[in-house]
């Protein structure tokens, strides 16, 4: 078999193989692997993207977490209609403003011109107040709190897989409270279970804050965000919550009878990650040879690659190699073997690093007498291990893994941290930012000053305020724009 196969393995190593490297230039990087790494493909619309089953599977493996925790603080899923009555959207002035260039619109149905267009939902905080007038009646009925899975649509000019479609795949939570004071514990809670989900599970350092006025959500009082930094020092909005005040109940309508019979309107929240975290976690990780995924996200874990030349050797190195899956996957461990006979042992290794798996497993006729398997780190390159006594203790090789596996995803986080420490400065004057920016790094300083500076900023710099974060250091500051007194520092950036 090999012999009959080289032309397609010579011509597979120029096509398939070969990716832009990171440190040349992150954006064709960052596309190749999308594509050789067989994450996604461009829809036949502009902006669109086809999620292809790799790719599909890390953002199962986002899900699979979230969902959990969603239900953990009290949530539950359900679902509502993609098309909106267009007259939902101009109800909340603010909201319109912010959205209304990013609509699409449905104006025929069935061949005929619909008496009112309907909107292709790009967010659903007015269809869920349409629908919680109609179930919220009396402070009993509160808090409601729902999720719900979903695809949206922004027609955005701008694009990029993953980080902005016109089309995307997220949760959009949405709560109704009693109070201001729950629904602003509401929006801190889960901005809070998204930072643990970054650190815990992708392993990106984010930092969580609230932003500026001049960046909060369309028809929000506050939005709190987590900003991520990513290989080429970029920000990346990776997930928002709202705390929509009595924006919206106030637009619809949304009200509730006290205890004291009074009528009032609710207070509500809406927080969401999308699709875009999956872009996060490729431009976090990824180094020249491609992708590097966070054991608890990798679709696949665990690659084996069995390695024989002689036919006899063939059953042998098949059996120890079945038998070390089977141990594997019986402990719960994410488990591919690749035993194709068109492609070389070397191939193969190429490939699989450049997916982004975490552990390989080489099994040859010797480690077969031996009863040993040779294991090498996706995260340190030429680095293997030989682990013993395979065939007389399952235990000791799953152990071994797991054992691995963590250690990988936490060097993955240190090392994600002390980049983004690294490009983080702090500075105490316009000058002293500007420069941080043209450097490519992140400025954090004091920031007391208006709108119209921020903006300013954006227009000279190219940055923008991603956060206002929640560690804030000690001490009094004055602004680094106007030196007056300020309260807290900001952090600006240049963004996705
Ligand atoms: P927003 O409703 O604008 O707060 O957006 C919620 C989350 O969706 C943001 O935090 C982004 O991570 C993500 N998001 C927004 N626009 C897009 C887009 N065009 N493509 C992918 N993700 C997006």
């Amino acid at each position: 078999g090999l012999k009959a196969n080289q032309n397609t393995r010579i011509v597979d190593k120029e096509k398939d193989r070969v990716i832009t490297p990171r440190s040349q230039d992150f954006n064709a990087w960052y596309l190749d692997i999308i594509s050789k790494a067989e994450l996604a493909d461009y829809g036949p619309v502009r902006g669109t993207m086809v999620i292809r089953p790799y790719g599909y599977a890390i953002w199962e493996a986002i899900q699979e977490y979230l969902n959990v925790k969603f239900k953990e603080t009290g949530h539950s899923n359900m679902y509502f209609p993609q098309f909106i009555p267009y007259s939902f959207i101009e109800k909340e002035a603010s909201h319109v403003e912010g959205f209304s260039p990013e609509l699409a619109l449905v104006t025929i149905g069935g061949g005929k011109e619909l008496e009112e267009k309907l909107v292709v939902r790009p967010t659903s905080e007015t269809i869920v107040n349409h629908m919680f007038t109609q179930w919220i009646h009396s402070y009993r009925d509160l808090p409601l709190m729902i999720n719900q899975w979903a695809n949206v649509t922004r027609w955005e000019m701008r694009t990029k897989p993953f980080i902005r479609t016109l089309e995307f795949l997220w949760q959009e939570g949405h709560t109704a409270h009693t109070t201001l004071e729950e629904a602003e514990k509401e929006a801190l809670q889960m901005i809070d279970v998204y930072t643990k989900f970054a650190y815990e599970q992708a392993a990106i350092p984010v930092i969580a804050g609230r932003k500026s006025r001049v960046e909060t959500f369309a028809g929000a009082n506050r939005t709190y965000t987590i900003e991520a930094m990513m290989g080429d020092r970029k920000a990346l909005q990776a997930g928002t919550s709202h705390n929509l005040g009595q924006n919206f109940s106030q637009a619809f309508g949304t009200q509730f009878t006290d205890e004291n019979g009074q009528r009032q309107h609710v207070w509500q929240t809406s927080w969401a990650i999308s699709t875009r975290f999956v872009g996060g976690i490729i431009m976090t990780h990824g180094d020249d040879t491609g992708l590097m995924l966070p054991p608890k996200l990798a679709p696949v874990q665990v690659v084996i690659v069995p390695i024989w030349k002689k036919a006899d050797e063939r059953t042998g190195v098949f059996n120890a190699t079945s038998s070390v899956k089977d141990t594997l996957q019986a402990a719960g461990i994410k488990v591919k073997v690749d035993d194709s006979d068109q492609r070389t042992p070397g191939w193969k290794y190429n490939f699989w690093e450049m997916k982004g798996v975490p552990l390989r497993i080489e099994i040859g006729p010797r480690d077969v007498s031996s009863g040993t398997v040779v294991i090498s780190r996706r995260d340190i390159p030429g680095k293997q291990g030989k682990v013993f006594g395979i065939s007389m203790d399952c235990s000791i090789l799953v152990a071994y893994v797991k054992g691995l596996l963590d250690e990988i995803q936490s060097c993955l986080l240190e090392r994600a941290t002390s980049f983004r420490d690294c490009n983080i400065v702090d500075v105490s004057s316009y000058d002293e930012l500007k420069e941080a920016i043209s450097e490519g790094k992140w400025a954090r300083g004091p920031w007391s000053a208006r709108d119209e500076d921020e903006l300013k900023i954006k227009e000279e710099t190219g940055a923008t305020i991603r956060c206002f974060p929640f560690e804030q250091p000690q001490g009094t500051k004055s602004c680094l724009m106007t030196g007056s007194p300020a309260e807290e520092v900001a952090i600006f950036a240049k963004s996705y």
